[in-house]
């Protein structure tokens, strides 16, 4: 758009100045021709014989008030300069052609001037007696062209201004029925999940209680285990849609708290030191002595690093290594997972953070997961006003490093 104006503001600008020199040109010829007129010829002895008393400036003609004239020239008809008024010309006329725009510097002033000139051949009889040539400033036609330009100077940027102003303005109301519709989708999936998690834990419920009862008849015990653990999967899934529902967006302060990030992982820690034993694998924490506290939801963040470290377990095999590590920069918190792992290929990368994004359900030593872990941790670290980020390596192992503001109130 931008382009389009300084176009637009350049085309304008040129018009504008074709126009000034036209009307320039027609005054100039208009004087010149009228000059032209005062002069006379008479024929002695078969020779034209030119008059040039009468033309003003060259002879005792009345100078022209309306019109200042640098110079005015009179060649004869083989282009000898005869007479002229002003700075001394050359002694053959130049180019004959009608107008000209020069650069003259004035001999007595030293003073550089554009003139626009015009050469009128003038006709007596059936053939030119003489070439009138004269010639006025510029500086009136330069000043009001300098004016205009700056005129449009000024213009562009407002016009661009108000341009993007009408278009954001614009594009807020065009938005407004997409928002609409983003919210409304927003609040049936958190309404519909809500509404999924009761008679999900009552199919639960009833299926363990079946589960019981059906002691006696193992040949049934298959068929109701799977239904528990397609409830159980269910209801996962549910708690996880409702959680990417219900968070979208900055936190709330009120939902914030002041957090000990050390002993939220330490915790962590504790928890997962079972698992990674009961998995064969080792499970390596660094976390500073010095306690680092930011505003956070707890909930939330533990959240996303159990998520991380659950990836971790089920992308690594039995012998490798699980790092969490925590440090402290001066305006944030990194948290980093690291593991010695599967790793994830290159072109799956860009997409990992996408919902229901699996790179290969037969990859993961637990499968069931619905591709949503890693949407869950990146939608909450945001909410934090924070980043993650991941390097991997496949067949060598991932790196997933979350980035937290520490607020300064923390
Ligand atoms: P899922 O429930 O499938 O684990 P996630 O959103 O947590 O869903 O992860 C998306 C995909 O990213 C997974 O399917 C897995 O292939 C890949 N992935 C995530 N973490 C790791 C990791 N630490 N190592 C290897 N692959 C990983």
């Amino acid at each position: 758009m931008g382009c389009i104006l300084i176009l637009f503001a350049g085309v304008i600008y040129n018009l504008e100045v074709k126009d000034k020199l036209k009307a320039l040109d027609q005054l100039l010829y208009k004087r010149a021709e009228l000059m032209a007129a005062s002069s006379q010829y008479r024929l002695d002895q078969g020779q034209k014989q030119v008059d040039l008393s009468n033309i003003p400036l060259l002879g005792s003609g009345s100078h022209p008030a309306d019109i200042e004239l640098v110079y005015v020239r009179w060649y004869d008809p083989n282009g000898k300069i005869n007479r002229f008024f002003g700075t001394p010309p050359p002694e053959e006329l130049g180019i004959a052609s009608e107008f000209l725009t020069i650069k003259f510097v004035d001999q007595f002033t030293g003073e550089t001037l554009w003139l626009r000139q015009v050469t009128l051949p003038v006709q007596g009889g059936n053939s030119v007696i003489g070439y009138l040539q004269v010639a006025i400033p510029l500086t009136e036609t330069q000043n009001e062209l300098r004016e205009f330009q700056l005129m449009l100077t000024l213009a562009v940027p407002v016009a661009l201004g108000l341009i993007g102003l009408t278009g954001w303005v614009l594009s807020g109301i065009a938005m407004q029925p997409v928002q609409l519709a983003y919210n409304q989708l927003q609040r049936f999936t958190a309404d519909a999940s809500h509404e999924l998690r009761s008679p999900l834990s009552a199919i639960l419920t009833n299926a363990q209680v079946g589960l019981l009862m059906a002691a006696d008849h193992p040949q049934i015990h298959p068929s109701v285990q799977n239904i528990i653990d397609s409830a159980k999967s269910m209801s996962t899934l549910v708690n996880n849609l409702l959680l990417l529902a219900r968070h979208q967006g900055k936190l709330t302060p009120e939902s914030l708290k002041k957090v000990n990030l050390n002993s939220l992982l330490e915790n962590l820690v504790i928890y997962y030191n079972t698992v990674a034993a009961k998995a064969s694998i080792e499970l390596v924490s660094h976390l500073p002595e010095q306690p680092i506290k930011l505003w956070a939801d707890p909930d939330l963040l533990r959240l996303a690093v159990e998520n991380l470290l659950n990836n971790a377990w089920n992308y690594t095999p039995s012998g490798g290594t699980v790092w969490l590590r925590l440090e402290s920069h001066p305006d944030r918190a990194v948290i980093q997972v690291i593991d010695t792992g599967i790793g994830i290929p290159e072109t799956d990368l860009p997409y990992i953070f996408d919902r229901f994004y699996r790179v290969d359900t037969e990859r993961a030593r637990e499968s069931g997961g619905f591709g949503l872990g890693l949407a869950i941790a990146q939608q909450i670290v945001q909410a934090h006003g924070g980043h993650i980020h991941v390097m991997s390596n496949e067949g060598k192992g991932s790196t997933f490093q979350i980035k937290l503001p520490l607020m300064s109130h923390s």
